[in-house]
Protein backbone atom coordinates (compact mmCIF):
# COMPACT_ATOMS: atom_id res chain seq x y z
CA UNK A 1 0.00 0.00 0.00
CA UNK A 2 1.50 3.48 -0.76
CA UNK A 3 1.77 5.78 2.24
CA UNK A 4 -0.16 8.70 1.77
CA UNK A 5 1.60 12.16 0.60
CA UNK A 6 1.09 14.90 2.70
CA UNK A 7 0.52 17.89 1.21
CA UNK A 8 0.54 21.33 3.15
CA UNK A 9 -2.96 22.37 3.29
CA UNK A 10 -4.56 26.12 3.30
CA UNK A 11 -5.36 26.46 7.03
CA UNK A 12 -9.71 26.72 6.72
CA UNK A 13 -12.41 27.08 9.10
CA UNK A 14 -14.89 23.72 9.53
CA UNK A 15 -18.37 23.42 8.96
CA UNK A 16 -19.97 20.33 8.36
CA UNK A 17 -22.77 18.75 6.56
CA UNK A 18 -24.69 16.82 8.30
CA UNK A 19 -22.15 14.24 9.57
CA UNK A 20 -19.41 15.32 7.11
CA UNK A 21 -17.24 17.78 8.52
CA UNK A 22 -15.46 20.08 5.47
CA UNK A 23 -12.53 22.23 5.92
CA UNK A 24 -10.37 22.79 9.17
CA UNK A 25 -8.07 19.46 8.63
CA UNK A 26 -10.60 17.52 7.83
CA UNK A 27 -10.07 14.86 5.10
CA UNK A 28 -10.79 16.55 1.18
CA UNK A 29 -14.51 14.89 0.35
CA UNK A 30 -15.76 13.98 -3.28
CA UNK A 31 -19.28 15.11 -3.98
CA UNK A 32 -21.73 14.59 -6.87
CA UNK A 33 -24.76 15.25 -8.40
CA UNK A 34 -28.05 13.11 -9.26
CA UNK A 35 -29.17 13.75 -13.00
CA UNK A 36 -33.22 11.93 -11.72
CA UNK A 37 -36.08 14.24 -11.20
CA UNK A 38 -35.53 14.66 -7.38
CA UNK A 39 -39.64 13.86 -7.47
CA UNK A 40 -38.64 10.42 -8.54
CA UNK A 41 -38.03 9.35 -4.82
CA UNK A 42 -36.54 5.70 -5.39
CA UNK A 43 -34.84 6.50 -9.07
CA UNK A 44 -32.86 9.11 -6.81
CA UNK A 45 -32.17 7.06 -4.00
CA UNK A 46 -30.82 4.18 -6.02
CA UNK A 47 -28.41 6.68 -7.80
CA UNK A 48 -27.42 8.14 -4.52
CA UNK A 49 -26.76 4.54 -3.20
CA UNK A 50 -24.56 3.89 -6.27
CA UNK A 51 -22.84 7.15 -5.24
CA UNK A 52 -22.05 6.10 -1.88
CA UNK A 53 -20.67 3.29 -3.41
CA UNK A 54 -18.23 4.83 -5.68
CA UNK A 55 -16.74 6.70 -2.94
CA UNK A 56 -18.99 9.71 -3.03
CA UNK A 57 -19.20 11.43 0.56
CA UNK A 58 -21.75 14.46 -0.23
CA UNK A 59 -24.73 14.09 -2.55
CA UNK A 60 -26.49 17.37 -4.20
CA UNK A 61 -29.74 16.96 -6.05
CA UNK A 62 -31.64 20.03 -7.76
CA UNK A 63 -34.92 21.52 -6.03
CA UNK A 64 -36.18 23.47 -8.55
CA UNK A 65 -39.75 22.78 -8.23
CA UNK A 66 -42.48 21.83 -4.66
CA UNK A 67 -42.30 17.95 -6.62
CA UNK A 68 -38.46 18.19 -5.68
CA UNK A 69 -38.82 19.34 -2.63
CA UNK A 70 -41.59 17.22 -1.27
CA UNK A 71 -39.24 14.29 -2.67
CA UNK A 72 -36.11 15.36 -0.23
CA UNK A 73 -38.16 15.01 2.17
CA UNK A 74 -38.55 11.25 1.55
CA UNK A 75 -35.19 11.16 0.49
CA UNK A 76 -32.70 12.82 3.09
CA UNK A 77 -33.71 10.45 5.95
CA UNK A 78 -33.25 7.55 3.73
CA UNK A 79 -29.61 8.54 2.41
CA UNK A 80 -26.85 6.90 3.29
CA UNK A 81 -25.04 10.13 2.71
CA UNK A 82 -25.83 13.91 3.70
CA UNK A 83 -27.75 15.61 0.76
CA UNK A 84 -27.72 19.21 -0.48
CA UNK A 85 -29.97 20.83 -2.26
CA UNK A 86 -28.99 23.06 -5.61
CA UNK A 87 -31.10 26.30 -5.67
CA UNK A 88 -31.07 28.46 -8.59
CA UNK A 89 -33.64 30.73 -9.18
CA UNK A 90 -36.70 30.89 -6.48
CA UNK A 91 -35.38 31.53 -2.80
CA UNK A 92 -38.45 29.63 -1.71
CA UNK A 93 -37.21 26.68 -2.81
CA UNK A 94 -34.32 27.04 -0.43
CA UNK A 95 -36.96 27.39 2.16
CA UNK A 96 -39.14 24.50 1.21
CA UNK A 97 -35.58 21.94 0.81
CA UNK A 98 -34.76 23.21 4.65
CA UNK A 99 -38.28 22.20 5.61
CA UNK A 100 -37.39 18.96 3.84
CA UNK A 101 -34.29 18.40 6.26
CA UNK A 102 -31.30 18.91 3.82
CA UNK A 103 -28.33 18.97 5.33
CA UNK A 104 -26.89 21.77 3.32
CA UNK A 105 -27.92 24.44 0.14
CA UNK A 106 -26.22 25.42 -2.54
CA UNK A 107 -27.07 29.07 -3.79
CA UNK A 108 -26.21 30.17 -6.82
CA UNK A 109 -25.15 34.31 -6.20
CA UNK A 110 -25.74 35.55 -9.93
CA UNK A 111 -29.33 34.03 -10.02
CA UNK A 112 -30.84 34.68 -6.41
CA UNK A 113 -30.17 38.42 -6.13
CA UNK A 114 -32.50 40.53 -4.32
CA UNK A 115 -30.81 41.09 -0.88
CA UNK A 116 -33.87 40.36 1.90
CA UNK A 117 -34.03 36.83 -0.18
CA UNK A 118 -30.59 35.86 0.47
CA UNK A 119 -30.57 37.39 3.55
CA UNK A 120 -34.37 35.28 4.55
CA UNK A 121 -32.41 31.96 3.51
CA UNK A 122 -29.16 32.95 5.76
CA UNK A 123 -31.39 33.54 8.86
CA UNK A 124 -33.29 30.23 8.08
CA UNK A 125 -29.85 28.42 7.65
CA UNK A 126 -28.92 29.77 11.11
CA UNK A 127 -31.51 28.90 12.88
CA UNK A 128 -31.33 25.16 11.13
CA UNK A 129 -27.34 24.92 11.84
CA UNK A 130 -27.42 24.21 8.21
CA UNK A 131 -24.39 25.23 5.69
CA UNK A 132 -24.80 27.36 2.55
CA UNK A 133 -22.45 26.75 -0.43
CA UNK A 134 -21.79 29.98 -2.39
CA UNK A 135 -21.92 28.25 -5.76
CA UNK A 136 -20.38 31.77 -7.99
CA UNK A 137 -20.29 30.00 -11.59
CA UNK A 138 -18.35 32.09 -14.46
CA UNK A 139 -21.19 31.07 -17.07
CA UNK A 140 -24.21 32.95 -14.59
CA UNK A 141 -22.03 35.36 -13.32
CA UNK A 142 -24.41 38.36 -11.70
CA UNK A 143 -24.84 41.09 -14.85
CA UNK A 144 -24.00 43.99 -12.56
CA UNK A 145 -20.33 42.08 -12.06
CA UNK A 146 -19.89 41.03 -15.52
CA UNK A 147 -20.57 44.68 -16.78
CA UNK A 148 -18.17 45.92 -13.90
CA UNK A 149 -15.49 43.43 -15.18
CA UNK A 150 -15.90 43.48 -18.64
CA UNK A 151 -17.07 40.04 -18.67
CA UNK A 152 -15.97 36.61 -16.35
CA UNK A 153 -13.10 37.72 -14.73
CA UNK A 154 -11.59 35.88 -11.58
CA UNK A 155 -12.31 38.82 -9.63
CA UNK A 156 -15.38 39.11 -10.54
CA UNK A 157 -15.91 35.70 -9.55
CA UNK A 158 -14.21 36.36 -6.50
CA UNK A 159 -16.05 39.72 -5.58
CA UNK A 160 -19.62 37.48 -6.21
CA UNK A 161 -18.49 35.68 -3.75
CA UNK A 162 -17.68 38.31 -1.23
CA UNK A 163 -20.82 40.54 -2.01
CA UNK A 164 -22.69 37.02 -0.67
CA UNK A 165 -20.89 36.43 2.53
CA UNK A 166 -21.48 40.37 3.47
CA UNK A 167 -25.43 39.66 2.96
CA UNK A 168 -25.00 36.40 5.41
CA UNK A 169 -22.45 38.75 8.02
CA UNK A 170 -25.58 41.07 8.11
CA UNK A 171 -27.51 37.97 9.37
CA UNK A 172 -24.98 36.73 11.33
CA UNK A 173 -24.41 33.62 9.32
CA UNK A 174 -20.96 32.12 8.47
CA UNK A 175 -21.94 28.35 8.19
CA UNK A 176 -20.26 28.37 4.47
CA UNK A 177 -18.45 27.15 1.60
CA UNK A 178 -17.32 28.37 -1.29
CA UNK A 179 -16.70 27.58 -5.21
CA UNK A 180 -15.81 29.59 -8.12
CA UNK A 181 -16.22 27.38 -10.96
CA UNK A 182 -15.27 27.96 -14.84
CA UNK A 183 -15.36 25.69 -17.66
CA UNK A 184 -12.15 27.43 -18.67
CA UNK A 185 -9.31 25.73 -16.42
CA UNK A 186 -6.73 28.82 -16.21
CA UNK A 187 -9.60 30.84 -15.30
CA UNK A 188 -10.99 28.77 -12.61
CA UNK A 189 -7.50 28.22 -11.08
CA UNK A 190 -6.83 32.05 -10.95
CA UNK A 191 -10.44 32.41 -9.50
CA UNK A 192 -9.83 29.86 -6.61
CA UNK A 193 -6.05 31.11 -5.89
CA UNK A 194 -7.27 34.39 -5.26
CA UNK A 195 -10.49 33.59 -3.22
CA UNK A 196 -8.07 31.37 -1.05
CA UNK A 197 -6.19 34.76 -0.23
CA UNK A 198 -9.58 36.51 0.68
CA UNK A 199 -11.00 34.29 2.88
CA UNK A 200 -10.83 31.42 5.17
CA UNK A 201 -14.02 29.46 4.12
CA UNK A 202 -13.67 26.01 2.89
CA UNK A 203 -13.51 26.15 -0.66
CA UNK A 204 -15.46 23.57 -3.15
CA UNK A 205 -13.85 22.90 -6.01
CA UNK A 206 -14.40 21.93 -9.64
CA UNK A 207 -14.24 22.87 -13.57
CA UNK A 208 -17.85 23.67 -14.44
CA UNK A 209 -18.95 21.54 -17.60
CA UNK A 210 -15.98 19.76 -18.25
CA UNK A 211 -17.82 17.70 -20.53
CA UNK A 212 -17.71 14.00 -21.46
CA UNK A 213 -14.70 12.07 -20.49
CA UNK A 214 -12.29 11.61 -21.76
CA UNK A 215 -11.61 15.35 -22.44
CA UNK A 216 -13.84 15.99 -19.03
CA UNK A 217 -11.68 13.87 -16.90
CA UNK A 218 -8.37 15.54 -17.84
CA UNK A 219 -10.18 19.46 -17.58
CA UNK A 220 -11.61 18.96 -14.32
CA UNK A 221 -8.29 16.59 -13.18
CA UNK A 222 -6.34 19.42 -14.61
CA UNK A 223 -7.86 22.38 -12.83
CA UNK A 224 -8.52 20.54 -9.13
CA UNK A 225 -5.33 18.98 -9.09
CA UNK A 226 -3.52 22.39 -9.92
CA UNK A 227 -4.89 23.47 -6.89
CA UNK A 228 -5.16 20.68 -4.25
CA UNK A 229 -1.46 20.35 -4.95
CA UNK A 230 -1.03 24.04 -3.48
CA UNK A 231 -2.77 23.26 -0.78
CA UNK A 232 -6.12 24.86 -1.85
CA UNK A 233 -9.53 23.10 -1.74
CA UNK A 234 -11.56 21.03 1.38
CA UNK A 235 -14.48 19.59 -0.99
CA UNK A 236 -14.70 18.40 -4.62
CA UNK A 237 -16.51 18.28 -7.31
CA UNK A 238 -16.15 16.56 -11.23
CA UNK A 239 -18.32 17.70 -13.35
CA UNK A 240 -18.72 15.80 -16.35
CA UNK A 241 -21.80 14.59 -19.03
CA UNK A 242 -21.30 10.90 -17.98
CA UNK A 243 -23.70 9.18 -15.27
CA UNK A 244 -22.19 10.64 -11.93
CA UNK A 245 -20.93 7.41 -10.94
CA UNK A 246 -18.42 8.45 -13.01
CA UNK A 247 -17.70 11.79 -11.04
CA UNK A 248 -17.37 10.01 -7.76
CA UNK A 249 -15.39 7.54 -8.83
CA UNK A 250 -12.60 10.07 -10.52
CA UNK A 251 -12.93 12.29 -7.74
CA UNK A 252 -11.88 9.86 -5.24
CA UNK A 253 -9.51 8.01 -7.51
CA UNK A 254 -7.56 11.62 -7.08
CA UNK A 255 -7.76 12.06 -4.24
CA UNK A 256 -6.09 8.49 -3.26
CA UNK A 257 -3.89 9.46 -6.12
CA UNK A 258 -2.59 12.43 -4.59
CA UNK A 259 -1.90 10.37 -1.19
CA UNK A 260 -4.87 12.87 0.31
CA UNK A 261 -7.38 9.97 1.16
CA UNK A 262 -6.55 6.81 2.56
CA UNK A 263 -6.77 3.67 -0.32
CA UNK A 264 -10.32 2.73 -0.57
CA UNK A 265 -9.87 0.67 -3.70
CA UNK A 266 -7.14 -1.15 -6.04
CA UNK A 267 -4.35 1.09 -7.58
CA UNK A 268 -4.07 -0.69 -10.73
CA UNK A 269 -0.49 -0.34 -12.08
CA UNK A 270 -0.04 -1.57 -15.73
CA UNK A 271 3.15 -1.78 -18.20
CA UNK A 272 2.40 0.29 -21.29
CA UNK A 273 2.92 -3.10 -23.24
CA UNK A 274 6.06 -2.93 -25.70
CA UNK A 275 7.53 -5.69 -28.13
CA UNK A 276 8.34 -7.33 -24.99
CA UNK A 277 5.15 -7.94 -24.29
CA UNK A 278 3.73 -11.91 -24.29
CA UNK A 279 -0.09 -10.95 -23.97
CA UNK A 280 -2.58 -8.34 -24.55
CA UNK A 281 -1.96 -6.21 -21.73
CA UNK A 282 -4.54 -3.28 -22.61
CA UNK A 283 -6.94 -6.60 -22.63
CA UNK A 284 -5.93 -7.96 -19.55
CA UNK A 285 -5.66 -4.52 -17.75
CA UNK A 286 -8.82 -4.22 -18.82
CA UNK A 287 -10.55 -7.30 -17.88
CA UNK A 288 -8.64 -6.59 -14.20
CA UNK A 289 -10.12 -3.27 -13.97
CA UNK A 290 -13.38 -4.48 -14.79
CA UNK A 291 -12.99 -7.42 -11.83
CA UNK A 292 -11.55 -5.40 -9.50
CA UNK A 293 -14.34 -1.98 -9.89
CA UNK A 294 -16.92 -3.19 -7.57
CA UNK A 295 -14.21 -4.89 -4.77
CA UNK A 296 -13.05 -2.48 -2.04
CA UNK A 297 -9.52 -3.94 -1.78
CA UNK A 298 -6.93 -1.23 -0.51
CA UNK A 299 -4.16 -3.00 -2.69
CA UNK A 300 -1.79 -2.05 -5.56
CA UNK A 301 -1.90 -4.65 -8.12
CA UNK A 302 0.61 -4.71 -11.20
CA UNK A 303 -0.55 -6.23 -14.51
CA UNK A 304 2.91 -6.49 -16.93
CA UNK A 305 3.74 -7.93 -19.96
CA UNK A 306 6.21 -9.80 -19.40
CA UNK A 307 8.36 -11.77 -16.97
CA UNK A 308 11.88 -10.10 -18.18
CA UNK A 309 11.35 -7.40 -17.19
CA UNK A 310 7.40 -6.81 -15.25
CA UNK A 311 8.53 -8.00 -11.74
CA UNK A 312 11.85 -5.99 -11.15
CA UNK A 313 9.64 -3.05 -12.24
CA UNK A 314 6.13 -3.96 -10.38
CA UNK A 315 8.64 -4.98 -7.54
CA UNK A 316 7.02 -2.58 -5.02
CA UNK A 317 3.19 -3.42 -5.91
CA UNK A 318 1.30 -5.82 -3.08
CA UNK A 319 1.01 -8.38 -6.12
CA UNK A 320 1.05 -8.38 -9.30
CA UNK A 321 1.20 -11.11 -12.63
CA UNK A 322 3.34 -10.81 -15.54
CA UNK A 323 2.84 -12.75 -18.63
CA UNK A 324 5.55 -14.79 -20.15
CA UNK A 325 5.36 -18.44 -22.92
CA UNK A 326 1.78 -18.83 -22.41
CA UNK A 327 1.65 -18.63 -18.56
CA UNK A 328 1.17 -15.62 -15.68
CA UNK A 329 3.66 -15.12 -13.23
CA UNK A 330 1.88 -13.84 -9.48
CA UNK A 331 4.48 -11.95 -7.28
CA UNK A 332 3.69 -10.70 -3.82
CA UNK A 333 5.90 -7.76 -3.19
CA UNK A 334 8.21 -9.12 -5.95
CA UNK A 335 8.14 -12.73 -5.03
CA UNK A 336 7.48 -15.25 -7.12
CA UNK A 337 4.27 -17.39 -5.39
CA UNK A 338 2.46 -19.31 -8.44
CA UNK A 339 2.52 -19.19 -11.97
CA UNK A 340 -0.80 -19.99 -13.65
CA UNK A 341 -2.07 -20.74 -17.31
CA UNK A 342 -2.57 -17.12 -19.25
CA UNK A 343 -6.35 -17.71 -19.08
CA UNK A 344 -6.80 -17.93 -15.43
CA UNK A 345 -4.81 -14.49 -14.85
CA UNK A 346 -6.89 -12.62 -13.97
CA UNK A 347 -9.00 -15.04 -11.73
CA UNK A 348 -5.93 -16.15 -9.80
CA UNK A 349 -4.96 -12.18 -9.25
CA UNK A 350 -8.49 -11.43 -7.94
CA UNK A 351 -8.30 -14.61 -5.93
CA UNK A 352 -4.99 -13.34 -4.58
CA UNK A 353 -5.87 -9.99 -3.98
CA UNK A 354 -8.83 -11.06 -1.50
CA UNK A 355 -6.35 -13.27 0.13
CA UNK A 356 -3.74 -10.81 0.81
CA UNK A 357 -6.99 -8.65 2.01
CA UNK A 358 -8.00 -10.66 4.80
CA UNK A 359 -4.81 -12.27 5.97
CA UNK A 360 -1.75 -9.72 4.64
CA UNK A 361 1.42 -10.02 2.45
CA UNK A 362 3.35 -12.42 4.54
CA UNK A 363 -0.01 -15.13 5.25
CA UNK A 364 0.36 -15.36 1.12
CA UNK A 365 3.70 -15.75 0.49
CA UNK A 366 3.95 -18.11 3.14
CA UNK A 367 0.94 -20.15 1.72
CA UNK A 368 2.72 -20.58 -1.44
CA UNK A 369 5.48 -23.13 -2.54
CA UNK A 370 7.57 -20.58 -3.01
CA UNK A 371 10.59 -22.89 -4.56
CA UNK A 372 8.11 -24.27 -7.12
CA UNK A 373 6.99 -21.19 -8.41
CA UNK A 374 10.31 -19.73 -8.73
CA UNK A 375 11.49 -22.67 -10.23
CA UNK A 376 8.85 -22.86 -12.86
CA UNK A 377 9.37 -18.77 -13.30
CA UNK A 378 12.91 -19.06 -14.58
CA UNK A 379 12.44 -21.77 -16.42
CA UNK A 380 9.94 -19.44 -18.53
CA UNK A 381 12.15 -16.53 -18.40
CA UNK A 382 14.71 -18.55 -19.73
CA UNK A 383 12.84 -19.68 -22.43
CA UNK A 384 12.17 -16.49 -23.61
CA UNK A 385 16.26 -15.59 -22.97
CA UNK A 386 16.58 -17.65 -25.24
CA UNK A 387 14.19 -17.52 -27.60
CA UNK A 388 13.85 -13.73 -28.39
CA UNK A 389 17.75 -12.85 -26.57
CA UNK A 390 17.86 -10.53 -23.60
CA UNK A 391 17.94 -7.91 -26.10
CA UNK A 392 14.47 -7.81 -27.69
CA UNK A 393 15.01 -4.04 -28.97
CA UNK A 394 18.35 -4.61 -30.27
CA UNK A 395 19.57 -1.90 -28.58
CA UNK A 396 22.94 -3.37 -27.68
CA UNK A 397 23.47 -3.72 -31.05
CA UNK A 398 22.54 -0.28 -32.55
CA UNK A 399 25.18 0.92 -29.67
CA UNK A 400 27.53 -1.11 -31.45
CA UNK A 401 27.18 0.18 -34.45
CA UNK A 402 26.87 3.79 -33.11
CA UNK A 403 30.20 3.49 -31.44
CA UNK A 404 31.44 2.60 -34.56
CA UNK A 405 30.22 5.02 -36.36
CA UNK A 406 31.52 7.88 -33.87
CA UNK A 407 35.19 6.63 -34.14
CA UNK A 408 34.79 6.03 -37.72
CA UNK A 409 34.01 9.44 -37.83
CA UNK A 410 36.44 10.99 -35.46
S1 LIG B 1 6.88 -5.02 -18.56
FE1 LIG B 1 7.70 -6.04 -20.37
S2 LIG B 1 6.08 -5.82 -21.91
FE2 LIG B 1 5.63 -4.33 -20.31
S3 LIG B 1 6.62 -2.44 -21.04
FE3 LIG B 1 8.06 -3.45 -19.66
S4 LIG B 1 9.37 -4.66 -21.05
FE4 LIG B 1 7.50 -4.10 -22.21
Amino acid sequence: MTAPTPFSRRSTRQIHVGSVAVGGGAPITVQSMTTTKTADVEGTLQQIYALAAAGCDIVRCTCNEPEAAEGLAQIVPRSPIPVIADIHHQYKMALAALDAGVHGLRLNPGNIRRPEHIKAVASECRARNVPIRIGVNGGSLDPALYDKYGGITADAMVESALQEIAYFDEVGFDLVKISVKASNVPLMVEAYRKLSLVTDYPLHLGVTEAGPPPAGLVKATAGIAALLLEGIGDTIRYSLTADPVEEARAGRQLLEALGLRERKNVDLIACPSCGRAEVDVIDVAKRAQDAFADRQLPLQIAVMGCVVNGPGEAREADLGIAAGNKRGHLFVKGINVAVVPESEMVDALVEWAEFINEHGTDAAIARADVAKAEREARLDRTKLLDDKGADANHAQERIVEIRKRVASDS
